[in-house]
């Protein structure tokens, strides 16, 4: 999903198209807090691979300035409340969030129902003390060599989730201090819980052997 001040674009490239034409329109200005555009720099900045570093203490002021390279490079820019004075490509804003938010969004969605395939590998050994492959019927090998697999396609799941909520999904994650896993935050349990039971009523889990686990992906 690519977002940006509310409005949600179909690719990165629509989305960066958006933010040109925004600054375009704009010219050479400054955009203080009361400008109408101020949020939408603040968003633009946050974008940035190393936002937190370029935002330090804060951000007073932002600016475009003709580039001496050409109109088609305005340059954008901001001055920090604490007087520094600093740039910033507003590209690399646009191509930098879509990466990190979609692997993260990802990962997050994956951990959100991790559970529900341990529970029926668990369940499924249970009910024959023993686990069988559902594609070569082997059922001699040691508990660890099964796989849980989906015989739906986990990212058509989760598209076809995303999609039946309008494609409104969170935007930030949490991340364990210890293992570094990606989760959704406590803010967005609801849309966490929403999508682990539309999951678990369409991910037709099934046992498969490692060797047929990897030939299939
Ligand atoms: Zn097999």
């Amino acid at each position: 999903m690519h977002t940006f001040n509310g409005v949600e674009f179909r690719s990165k490239s629509a989305r960066k198209a958006h933010v040109r034409g925004m600054i375009d329109v704009l010219g050479e200005c400054v955009i203080g807090p009361e400008h109408e555009c101020f949020g939408a720099f603040e968003e633009l900045l946050s974008m940035h691979p190393r936002a937190e570093w370029k935002r330090g203490p804060g951000v007073g002021s932002y600016f475009i300035e003709q580039n001496p390279l050409g109109k088609s490079a305005d340059r954008t820019g901001m001055v920090r409340v604490d007087g520094v004075r600093d740039t910033f490509s507003w590209v690399d804003c646009c191509n930098e969030r879509a990466k990190t938010s979609n692997h993260a969004f990802s990962q997050a969605m994956r951990q959100a129902v991790f559970g529900q395939a341990v529970a029926f590998k668990t369940a499924s050994y249970q009910e024959g003390a023993r686990l069988e492959c559902v594609l070569c019927s082997t059922s001699v090998l040691a508990y660890g060599s099964y796989h849980v697999d989906h015989a739906t396609r986990f990212k058509e799941i989760a598209a076809a989730f995303v999609a039946s909520v309008g494609g409104v999904v969170p935007q930030r994650f949490a991340s364990c201090p210890v293992t570094k896993q990606i989760s959704f935050r406590d803010e967005d349990r609801a849309f966490a819980d929403a999508w682990a039971a539309f999951h678990a009523s369409k991910c037709e889990l099934q046992v498969l052997c490692g060797p047929c686990n990897l030939a299939k992906h």
